[in-house]
């Protein structure tokens, strides 16, 4: 990042600048505009996408868009999955009920990311605001009193404080000299909305562990259920056929699911990193652009949002002159996401047992589940109610 001192003087196009209108983006901008802050919104996308992705929506994460009215809407569209369970085909080793969740949303909400994000975009625009598209970020400089943006049309619009929402592979990171630090998993994901009959019921999120690799059911609001597991080699387009094999593999027995149709489907190769910093003087970071991990678990578009929600807390106080915020927010926020890493990791490699070790696990397992606290404790984490 570059220290341009020309443009020091030059007014403040916005208060703040939102670079990427994901999940992340969206809340921030959302949770500025409640609070009356002058925002800017860019992404380089000339349209939001339109795939399933993310598809689980916490409680916490409800709870804490409740207040930008924004937490009804997705109720209105999702459907409610009041139990998770981990299984071993059609062994049950840990049942966890959200039913008993000290909270108004006791249930894990299933709803396409897609639309997600367009209920958060319309709220935005109810507010006022628009997402100017498509505008990319190229860089981005500071100095005491500001950060200013390139564009990658020569525009530089300054604003008191830059935030990138702008994902894994984000620009304003990298170019504030954020390091980016962790790995990739060996294997790949691979992710299928089908229909489906039979094996599975449509209130429950399944953990299947199997040594070839963890494999999660989950219905859909729409009918269908969205198969996520890790596999050596993913297919780009994973077919009918290669579902059936897999759930046929590593999922219910006594009771087949059987796969009509893929509706959509899609692979990724899952990284774990955290950056090394939320903050650089001016510039922050949400969402992606901060942390990535697996998706064992369902968290990560969850953190990004809980990430925004806390964020537009603290640009909300440092606007008013109360800086401290900003720092506190890095230090709360980061905490979370490596939590999020390591439980992932974990959820992984127990999924993965080698043969020897799987009776051993599934014994263990099965005696910790007896224990309420320990249900408990596995139900705070997951619906993130414990972050409160
Ligand atoms: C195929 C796929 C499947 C997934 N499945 C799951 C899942 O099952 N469960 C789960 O928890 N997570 C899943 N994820 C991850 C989940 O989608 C992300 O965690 C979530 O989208 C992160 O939100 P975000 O707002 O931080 O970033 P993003 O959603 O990545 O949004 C970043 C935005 O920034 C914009 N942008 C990027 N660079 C620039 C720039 N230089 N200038 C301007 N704009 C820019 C992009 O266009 C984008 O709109 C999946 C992701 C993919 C790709």
């Amino acid at each position: 990042m570059s220290h341009a001192d020309p443009i020091s003087s030059r007014p403040f196009d916005t208060d703040v600048l939102i670079v990427g209108a994901g999940p992340a983006g969206l809340t921030l901008a959302t949770a500025l505009a409640v609070r009356g802050v002058d925002i800017m919104v860019i992404d380089r996308q000339s349209e939001g996408a339109n795939t399933s992705r993310a598809a689980v929506v916490h409680a916490r994460t409800l709870e804490a868009l409740e207040p930008l009215n924004v937490a009804a809407r997705l109720v209105a569209r999702g459907l409610q999955a009041p139990r998770f369970t981990i299984r071993d085909r059609d062994r049950v080793l840990v049942p966890i009920d959200f039913e008993h969740l000290p909270t108004r949303y006791p249930y894990t909400l299933m709803i396409s990311q897609a639309v997600t994000e367009n209920i958060l975009l319309d709220r935005f625009r109810e507010l006022g605001g628009r997402v100017h598209r498509p505008g990319a970020l190229v860089d981005v400089c500071q100095d005491d009193t500001g950060a200013t943006a390139t564009l990658d049309d020569g525009r530089q619009p300054r604003a008191r404080y830059v935030v990138g929402a702008d994902g894994m592979h984000s620009t304003v990171r990298e170019r504030s000299g954020i390091g980016f630090t962790g790995g990739s998993y060996g294997e790949s994901f691979v992710l299928a909305d089908v229909r489906l009959t039979g094996g599975v019921p449509r209130d429950e999120v399944i953990l299947y562990f199997s040594p070839l690799g963890l494999v999660v059911v989950a219905p859909l609001p729409n009918g269908a259920h969205r198969i996520v597991a890790t596999v050596d080699d993913a297919p780009e387009h994973p077919d009918a056929a290669y579902v059936q094999a897999l759930l046929d593999a590593r999922g219910p027995q006594s009771e087949a699911a059987v796969v009509h149709d893929v509706l959509w489907g899609s692979r990724f190769r899952v990284h774990h990193k955290l950056a090394d910093a939320y903050r650089s003087g001016r510039v922050l970071l949400a969402g992606d652009a901060a942390h990535v991990h697996s998706p064992a678990g369902g968290q990560g578009m969850n953190v990004g949002i809980l990430d925004a929600v806390a964020l537009a807390e603290a640009l909300g106080r440092a606007l008013a002159g109360d800086e401290a915020g900003l720092e506190a927010y890095g230090r709360a926020r980061r905490p979370v996401a490596r939590q999020v890493i390591e439980l992932a990791d974990r959820l992984t490699r127990m999924a993965t047992a080698r043969p020897g070790l799987r009776a051993v696990r599934n014994l263990l397992l099965r005696t910790l589940a007896r224990l309420p606290m320990f249900r408990r404790q596995l139900a705070w984490r997951l619906s993130g109610l414990v972050y409160r």
